[in-house]
């Protein structure tokens, strides 16, 4: 595609987007960026250096003056230069992020971070305000979504855990996210809805590249 294009990928907890987001940006050639991981980074910075997760102020420091950057063509994201992609996904890391993902001044601190990430590049960012705050012009919006049954059963497999332990955290980090004052889990007026309960991840995966192809070429099918 000769065209610099922007996919905003939004969805609750589970729903599957870094993995179709990965998958989906290795196929176009396009930079795949994982905004979760960046507010879990600055979670699991101020955790090692006993911040609060209350204390507005420091990490409003820390946001503003964490180095973020990602490795092109892997998932690894560095933060201050350590590789940090192993540590984030620690229990406990997604519900802290979380928190910290509600104070405006960490919010704007990243966001800034995630539009200079997506100049001059192709990219699929994914997380939960991409098509409404980070990107709202972007080229294709997709908000993924699936049961909540399902998706406690999705994060379970990942983390090892019970499903029964993993369905409590997840509710509340998925209420507290789409309720929050600042930039909310909502869906833009103008991203498709796409329900993944039931379908496998290469039926997802086929049904994204489908909808970027279309609203990236006037609806004229690509064959590459
Ligand atoms: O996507 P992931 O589950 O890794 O995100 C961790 C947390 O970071 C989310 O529960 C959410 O509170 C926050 N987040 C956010 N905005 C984003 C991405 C993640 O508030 N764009």
């Amino acid at each position: 595609m000769d065209k610099r294009i922007t996919v905003a990928i939004d969805g609750p907890a589970g729903a599957g987007k870094s993995t179709l987001a990965r998958r989906i940006a290795a196929k176009l050639g396009f930079l795949y960026i994982d905004t979760g991981a960046m507010y879990r980074a600055i979670a699991l910075w101020a955790i090692r250096l006993n911040v609060e997760l209350s204390d507005m102020h420091r990490l409003e420091q820390l946001a503003e003056q964490a180095t973020i950057d990602f490795l092109p063509g892997e998932s690894s994201i560095l933060l201050n230069g350590e590789d940090v992609s192993v540590p984030i996904r620690e229990a406990g890391l997604g519900e802290a992020a979380s928190k910290i993902s509600q104070i405006p001044a960490v919010r704007r601190a990243l966001v800034k971070r995630q539009r200079e990430l997506g100049l001059g590049a192709s990219i699929v960012m994914e997380g939960r305000d991409i098509g409404t705050i980070v990107f709202p012009e972007a080229d294709v919006k997709i908000f993924l979504d699936a049961l909540s049954e399902e998706r406690a059963e999705r994060r379970a497999r990942e983390l090892d855990l019970p499903a029964e332990i993993v369905a409590p955290e997840m509710e509340q980090r998925d209420r507290r996210d789409r309720t929050r004052a600042e930039a909310p889990l909502v869906q833009a007026p103008d991203a498709i809805y796409v329900d993944t309960t039931g379908m496998s991840l290469d039926e997802v995966e086929s049904a994204l590249l489908k909808i970027i192809r279309e609203r990236t070429s006037n609806g004229k099918e690509r064959t590459h």
